[in-house]
This record gives C-alpha cells, structure tokens and sequence, in this order.
C-alpha cells in the first residue's frame, strides 16, 4: 500500500473537501471577514494561512492580511484554495474563529452576565493591538489594546472608543548625526483590519459634538477585537474646517490646543456615537485622564434633563471609573484657563455654570484661581472608583492626590490598584505559539488556545522537566536569540544606507548567537534612564569584551519629537554602539514598535528595566520577555516589586530608594554593574558536561511559573471585572 492512501483506495467522502463554486464563494468572503477582525493577531493558525498567501507581501506589508488579501487577485485566491490540504487548514481556521465568535460557555457568561447587555464602555486615547495599526504611543496604548483581546477572550460586554488617527505614532529614523527625525505615513482604513460605522442608510454615520464652540462632525471607524469592538472617532471629514479636519491627524498631535480638541473629540464625541448606536453602557472606564471630557458630556445630558449641576455630577460619579497610569507631574493634562476659554467654553453654557465654577472641577483647590484645570483631578472628581497600575503607584497616587481628599488620611485616598498585565498569546511569537501549542498536546487547537494558555495550571507544569526538558528550553532560546540577531542585522543594514553609506560593517558577523544578550527598548523619557548602564564605561567594556563570557547589548526606543534631551540620549547610545570600545557588542535598532518589540523581549536572554524610582508606574514590557524564556533584570518599581521574588529574575538594589535624584542615580548604576558581574553573568555561564546553564534554566521555570499568568490581561481584566466593573 502507498504511504498515504493515493492512488490505491479513494479516501472517504467525508474528509475529502468539496469545492464546489459555492463553497469557494463563501470561503472567500469568510476569509475577508477573520482578517477585518484582529483575533487573527493572536491566532498561528491564521497567520499562517495568510503568511501562506503571499510570504512577501505578508513581510513587506508589515503582517497586514488584509493588505495580502487585496494582493491576490480574486482568480488566484479561488485557485489557492483548489489546493486541499490547503484548503483543509483554511477551514480549520474558520472554524476555530466562528467557534471563538459564538462561544457562549465563557467566563464572562458565568461571572458577568449583566454586562453583556450593558456593557463597559473603555475610553483610551490611544489602542495598540497589532505592528499594522500604529495608533499609539507607547505602554498606556499597549495596555489598552490588550485589555479589549483579554475582555474578548473572556466574553465581556465590552467596547472600546479611540480616535482613528490618520497618519498614526510617528516613526523613526535616524539621520547621519544620529539625531531622531520623525515622519509619518498615511493609513489607508480601507487596507485596515477597520470597517467603516454605517447608518441604517448604508452611509458613513455622521455625528456632531461641540468643540471650541463649533459644531464639529467626525464618523467612526471600528476594530473588531475577537468579540470586542472599538470604535475610532475620525474628524477627517470635509464638511469640516480644515482645522478640525486635521485634529485626528496624529497620536497626541500639535499643541496644547489640538490636545483640548482632541480631548473632547474622545470624552464627549465617545459619547455620542456610543448614543447613536443605542449603547447604554453601564459603566464609563477613563483609561488615563485624556477621556475625562466624558464626565461633562454626561452631566451635560442629565442637566438637559433638569437636573441641577450637583446632582447631575453626583450622578455622573456613580457611572464612572478612572485609571490613573503615572506620578510623573508631566503626564497629568492641565490646561490653561485661556485654553478652557477657546476649546471648552461651550461646556459653561452647556452645564449652565460660569467659567470659574468649571475650572473649579479641575482643581485640588476650587477657589485656587492660579491652579490650571487638570484632567486628571476631573476623573477623580467624576469617578465613583480609581486606581493605580501597581501596588507601589496605588500608594504614590494616594500621596499625590491626599489634597483632593483632605478629611481622611493617605491610605484613606480612594485610589486602589490593579496591576497591569499583557495578552499572552498577543504577545507571543510565532515559533513560542508552536513550542507550547506543541506541549499543550493540541494537532489542532480549540478555539480558546489563547485561554488555555491563560491557565495557571499549564504554567505550573514548568517546574517538572519531564514536560519541558532543559535541554528543549536551551534549544529554544538559541533558536530566539539568532532570529533576534538575524532581524537585528536585517534592519542595521537597512538603517546603514541610509544615513552613513560609506562605514563598511560586516553586518553578517554584528553581534553573536551565544553570547548572553541583553534588550532595553521603551519610550526615551528621562526617568527611564536609557544609559544608566553606561555609567560604569570601562568596566562594562570589560565585561561585555570577555572572550569566555561575552555580553551584548540590544537597544531600541523613542523618545518625543520635542524633547530634545531624550534624543541626546539617543544619540549617545548610538555614537557608543559605532565609535567605541562597545562596537560590535552594543547595536540600536531604529523605530521601535510591536514588532520590534516581539523580536525583542523574544531573543534577549535579559530584559533590563532601570526607572528611576517610583516613577514607572507599572511597566509592561518586562512581562512580554516571560513566556519566552528571557529573564528580567529591573530596579524594584511598577510590577516587578511585585513579581520579583529572589529565584525568577534579577533585582538591582531592594524595595527602598534615596530621595535624592543624583544619589539615586550613582547608586542604581552600582547596583545594576554589581548583580551583572558578580549574579547574573556567572549564571549565564555556568555550565554542566553537555554546555547546559542549568542553574540559568531553573530560573526561566520559576519566572514562568510565578509570572506568565500573574502578569497577564486575563488575570487583570477578572480583577477590573469583579472589583470595579460589577459592583455598582
Ligand atoms: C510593551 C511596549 C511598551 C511599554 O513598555 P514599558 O515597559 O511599559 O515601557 C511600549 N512600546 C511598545 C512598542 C511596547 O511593545
């Protein structure tokens, strides 16, 4: 008998694919109907179908399936799928999504059935959920994107309400003074896992809402998130003056008064879209201060109703949560009472108060005539309940705000936390899918893989080598780190042509697969403290230079386009990685984003975190580096005060810090040499008869026993759910 069956006995009727034209019809609208919904960003199996489609659209339109869907022509799509085993996978993955959409024993159905009715209306100004659609800034976007997979995940009544903003985040490049240039590239929605919000006319739906005292009309575009949608408000419309036209031009664009507009746009125009579309949500959640303008358009309704200014906020703060995400004083908005003048003045008409009574509702002090309107003030005045990231930023933010609540003491401040976390399989690369989908004991996965991966007990299993050997772990990370190296000499080339052709690096011999590679990327704000581990040059240059144990340096991030000395900083890094004893041992990659990102916290054996302390509120990164077997080394601030627990990882200094900036600075870059030369580099090195670090693979087990589902969305979202989204 052959092998597989051909050409001796036909195989059963019913395994076979019949493709019929039909068939064929409705596989193909079924196709553009999962890449218009973003649960494909979390699902191998899909992305593999499109990958499969076309390989080099799919790299070079940056994983965008619907983009490689537009690629292919209708002919040869049909074609495509005459293939069966093909065709075989395809169905499988239809069938896996429609399960996933009509799911009905989920945890949300159990444990939070009211709000599927009504459900939680998220507001956030900025939402990352994939590297296509580069609508956010950075950490609080990130958060926000996967909060709205982990809702979906877990079947909440959920929506989430964003601006769509045309030409995205700004990306990177860096020019031949290794200086940060910004530009920006035009998002076609119609090449977007978006479709447009239509009228019952089959129209675009038009909305108004009043900004800087002008009508202003904006239509939505929305995300489909697993079950989850979330709108984008986009007032690129040209029934608009251009000014307004332009506000959702860019991810907190312009100034402090296209920030006002932009803010008002999110809060009040959120609102009513969420009205025409007959959402009557039961909860408002202010993801950071710049959706706080909600809280005034609700009062505005209920005072149209006939209530009096008190009640109608006494009202408005039963229906409203708020999350606040920094202590840093720069990223609480505050606008000018001239500012409040221009853009908001149609709110003093509106509630029926003078300008005075409403800057008094942004104050610590009402009567305090110089203190400017903070939004973040508003949210807690408006919100029944708030919250900080983590348990350290719970109690710094209920020092910051203990003026607002004078009465009680500072752990009397209702401000409580939850830790952030991140959606798992979101963040999980391609092959570390395969390698666990593989130990989950699934051909073919059900629909949920990405809540069985959720599952603290598949977790816990990390600690028995007869279901992850050490051997099989150290494989993996060798296979990470020379993709990670690989990506890294792919871009350095790329980025080398640009600005300084004539240098001549061997980009195939920049950087080494087994040398122990440490990552840093994140936004190039001061307090994050890009180059602390410089401080110590010459040591560093020893340490890393080592023939037996050497250590290489990954960095990427961005820093503002107007904060100058976030670029210095850059600059720096980047001088060192060419022109110094480093070179060769220490690269920046330009423009990071999700997928950079991914390849990052993928193939580092290290992830390396040191804020300033308290000022990272929580962080996120760190908790993507997990399930793929790369450890954390951080300052013990945000989340990792709370995970780190002396086996999973590596802490620079203990749970206390000196007031002083400078001392704080001298003594965390001592710290951070001391646990790299004396702890974690011998670790890496130590190693048995068969080169395996065994002490080093023992710590990847206990970090994803401790933290993979400590630190995940689904763990956080539960908590939402049942401490602040149920209670009413
Ligand atoms: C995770 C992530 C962040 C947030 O990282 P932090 O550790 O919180 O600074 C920012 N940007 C991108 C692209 C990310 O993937």
């Amino acid at each position: 008998m052959l092998p597989h069956g051909r050409g001796c006995c036909p195989e059963p009727r019913k395994t076979q694919v019949v493709n019929t034209q039909n068939q064929v019809d409705v596989t193909v609208a079924a196709l553009n109907r999962l890449a218009r919904n973003l649960w494909w960003t979390w699902n191998q199996d899909a992305q593999d179908v499109f990958e499969e489609l076309s390989p080099r659209a799919w790299r070079y339109l940056y994983h965008n399936a619907v983009a490689v869907l537009r690629e292919l022509s209708d002919e040869e799509l049909r074609v495509r799928l005459l293939d069966e085993e093909f065709n075989r996978r395809v169905q499988g993955v239809l069938r896996q999504f429609e399960a996933y959409l009509g799911a009905t024993d989920t945890w949300a159905a159990v444990n939070a059935s009211r709000l599927a009715k009504r459900p939680v209306a998220y507001f956030s100004a900025e939402f990352g959920f994939h590297e296509t659609l580069p609508i956010a800034a950075g950490g609080l976007g990130m958060l926000a994107g996967d909060h709205a997979k982990s809702a979906s995940d877990l079947g909440l009544g959920f929506i989430g309400i964003s601006l769509f903003y045309r030409e995205g985040y700004f990306q990177q490049a860096i020019n031949a003074e290794n200086w940060q240039t910004e530009y920006y590239s035009q998002l076609d929605p119609q090449n977007l896992p978006l479709e447009p919000v239509l009228g019952d006319d089959g129209q675009p739906l038009v909305c108004t809402v009043e900004i800087a005292a002008e009508p202003v009309s904006f239509r939505a575009w929305v995300a489909n998130v697993g079950r989850c949608p979330v709108y984008l408000l986009d007032a690129n419309l040209p029934t608009n003056q251009p000014h307004f036209r332009d506000l959702t031009q860019h991810v907190y664009g312009g100034d402090d008064s296209t920030r006002i507009m932009q803010e008002i746009l999110l809060g009040a125009g959120g609102v009513r879209l969420l009205r025409r579309l007959g959402v009557e949500p039961s909860v408002y959640h202010m993801n950071e201060g710049h959706a706080a303008f909600l809280a005034l358009e609700l009062m505005r309704e209920r005072i149209a109703e006939g209530a009096g200014f008190e009640a109608a906020l006494a009202g408005v703060k039963q229906q409203c949560l708020f999350t606040t995400h920094t202590p840093v004083p720069a990223g609480h908005d505050r606008f000018s009472r001239e500012l409040m003048d221009y853009g908001a003045r149609h709110f003093y008409r509106q509630l029926g108060v003078s300008a005075g009574e409403l800057m008094a509702l942004g104050r610590v002090d009402p009567d305090d005539a110089n203190e400017t309107f903070c939004m973040t003030v508003l949210a807690l005045k408006a919100a029944r309940a708030a919250n900080g990231v983590s348990e350290l930023h719970g109690q710094i933010s209920r020092e910051m705000w203990h003026g607002l609540f004078p009465d009680g003491t500072v752990d009397e401040v209702p401000i409580g936390h939850v830790t952030n976390g991140i959606h798992l399989a979101g963040w999980m690369k391609g092959p570390v899918r395969k390698f666990w989908r593989r130990k989950l004991g699934q051909a073919e996965p059900a629909a949920d893989w990405a809540m069985e991966l959720a599952k603290p007990e598949f977790w816990a299993r990390m600690e028995e080598a007869s279901f992850v050997s050490d051997e099989e772990l150290w494989a993996l990370r060798y296979r990470l780190r020379r993709e990670l190296i690989e990506f890294a000499r792919r871009r350095l080339q790329d980025q080398e042509h640009r600005s300084e052709p004539s240098d001549f690096i061997a980009f195939d011999h920049l950087l080494n697969p087994a040398a122990l590679t440490i990552g840093f990327a994140r936004r190039f704000a001061t307090y994050k403290r890009a180059p602390l581990v410089f401080d110590h040059f010459d040591k560093l240059v020893g340490l890393a230079r080592d023939l037996q144990r050497p250590v290489q340096f990954v960095f990427a991030g961005k820093a503002h386009p107007r904060d100058d000395e976030g670029k210095r900083l850059i600059q720096k890094i980047i001088h060192m990685s060419r022109h110094s004893k480093l070179s060769g041992h220490l690269v920046f990659l330009e423009n990071y984003d999700v997928h950079v990102a991914r390849q990052m916290v993928s193939g580092c054996d290290v992830w390396l975190n040191n804020p300033r302390r308290p000022l990272e509120a929580s962080g996120t990164s760190g908790m993507k580096a997990t399930c793929h077997g790369c450890l954390n080394l951080s300052i013990l601030d945000g989340w990792w005060r709370e995970g780190y627990d002396g086996t999973n990882g590596f802490a620079i200094g203990g749970d206390e810090h000196p007031d002083s900036v400078d001392e704080q600075d001298r003594l965390d870059s001592e710290n951070l040499y001391k646990v790299l030369s004396g702890e974690l580099i011998p670790c890496f090195y130590d190693r048995d008869e068969s080169g395996i670090p065994r002490a080093w693979i023992e710590k990847i087990r206990r970090a994803m026993v401790t933290l993979a589902t400590q630190y995940d969305t689904t763990r956080m979202v539960r908590e939402y759910t049942q401490k602040y989204y149920l209670p009413e």
